[in-house]
């Protein structure tokens, strides 16, 4: 059966992401188990995840006591909903565990399925703050060309993708986009402080532009993910929370890849010492092991919607579903007790910084980035004068699918090489992803250039 797994695959399986025509030529990679930072293809074939699934299985493959809390929450209630009043001891002590590790400012969780619901789910709670404050105009919302917010309808307009605005003629109306902090691709002749600034200011210009009297909220990722691993400038942060907080204006931080220890810190926005007033989550919060995600919510928007709003029309079957909550709080002792986030900021975050710095002095690496365990490696046709490829999708391919060839999972965005490891990996593997890139470089150079 497994030998025609490929077929029905092609025959039956629509999937998100993949280019259907070129997959059904040449076959699907079928993945059927994970222990630790590897995953196995039904050839028996070993991968070291430098993704961790989709930046998400940071407690790696195959641990058991997650398994184990599942099946403990099966057994005892496999299901109920936090409708109506009602609520289960794994949502409740879920919902305090997350808020433990948000600054004293964030102490609500709202949950959804997924990080897309999240953003969904935020979208709605900040149009309901400003109405409840008297001031309903303020409803657009303010994101990032090349941000990745889901897929769901206002997650895939509050993204900066063309390519999925392309698809659903998105956005919706009441979501526009300013800049992104890409000084490398973008910054010219500015230095990487200046350019922060300037395109920080981009969002005051905006606000200007719409009226801050119709502008509900700014959102970003604390460091662009899909969209490349962009570490903004150290200038930037800062004057976007200075700009939110005198405009009036909601300060939202996507932390759906940055939360959970990826960054080195238990969310991404405390290592730009920025508040947002409101956070989605989702992946890390359960490693992925089950679809979890929520909003966490500041005093600032959680007062008002527990006591001016009190009814808040809005949730989804499995908000707080008590297994996933269960694998979320087993995933989070897991965090806590093996000190994972100290282990990305102190140890393993530093050493791929390390590794990664290593290949700079290879000719197709303009620069490499990371923070914590995200990271990214800068793929360019002229390092002197940072000119990119013509065919940028062409080189990453190409880079990418070499690493693959050799055990190694990584992506591909455009010309940058990202990473994004189980945060239990080790030296040792980390030593197998930059050899395994340099080789992956060194093919890539000559499909480029000869
Ligand atoms: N926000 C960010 C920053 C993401 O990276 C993602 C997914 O990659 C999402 C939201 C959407 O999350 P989900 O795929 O769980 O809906």
């Amino acid at each position: 059966a497994a030998s025609n797994l490929g077929a029905l695959d092609a025959a039956h399986h629509l999937h998100p992401f993949s280019d259907m025509k070129k997959l059904n030529a040449a076959g699907t990679r079928i993945i059927e188990r994970g222990e630790g930072c590897y995953i196995y293809d039904n050839h028996g074939k070993k991968y070291l995840d430098g993704f961790a699934g989709l930046w998400c299985v940071n407690i790696g493959y195959g641990r058991k006591e997650i398994s184990d809390a599942v099946v403990r929450q099966m057994n005892e209630l496999p299901y109920y909903n936090t409708f109506f009043g009602t609520t289960t001891p794994p949502a409740v002590l879920l919902a305090q565990k997350i808020t433990s590790h948000a600054g004293p400012n964030i102490n609500r969780v709202f949950f959804t399925g997924s990080g897309s619901e999240a953003n969904d789910t935020w979208f709605r709670m900040a149009r309901v703050y400003w109405a409840a404050l008297g001031k309903p105009s303020k409803k657009m919302v303010i994101a990032r060309r090349n941000g990745y917010h889901g897929s769901t309808v206002v997650g895939a307009s509050m993204g900066g993708m063309k390519y999925m605005h392309e698809q659903g003629a998105l956005p919706i109306e009441g979501i526009v986009h300013i800049g992104q902090p890409f000084w490398y691709g973008e910054g010219g002749e500015l230095s990487p402080a200046e350019f922060g600034l300037k395109v920080a200011r981009e969002l005051e210009q905006k606000i200007d532009e719409l009226g801050a009297d119709n502008v509900a909220a700014f959102v970003a990722e604390p460091i662009q993910g899909a969209g490349g691993v962009i570490v903004p400038p150290e200038t930037y942060w800062p004057e976007i929370a200075r700009i939110c907080r005198e405009k009036d204006i909601l300060l939202v931080v996507d932390e759906v890849i940055c939360g959970f220890g990826r960054t080195g810190q238990w969310f991404g926005h405390q290592h730009f010492g920025v508040q947002p007033d409101l956070a989605p989550i989702a992946k890390g919060l359960s490693s992925g092991y089950l679809p979890i995600g929520g909003v966490m919510v500041s005093d600032r928007v959680g007062d008002v919607l527990v006591n001016e709003v009190g009814d808040f029309n809005h949730g989804f079957t499995y908000s707080g579903h008590p297994v996933c909550a269960a694998a979320a709080l087993e995933n989070l002792r897991i965090i806590e007790d093996e000190k994972l986030v100290e282990r990305v900021h102190d140890d393993v975050g530093p050493y791929l910084a390390e590794g990664l710095k290593s290949l700079e002095d290879h000719p197709l690496v303009g620069q490499t980035q990371s923070v914590g365990l995200m990271g990214a490696v800068q793929l360019v046709d002229d390092k002197a004068s940072r000119k990119r490829f013509e065919d940028k999708e062409k080189v990453g391919v190409e880079v990418r699918n070499h690493c693959l060839a050799n055990g190694l999972v990584l992506r591909a965005t455009g010309d940058r090489m990202l990473y994004s490891p189980p945060l239990v990996i080790s030296r040792g593997e980390i030593d197998q992803m930059i050899e395994t890139t340099r080789k992956g470089l060194d093919h890539g150079l000559k499909a480029m250039k000869g």
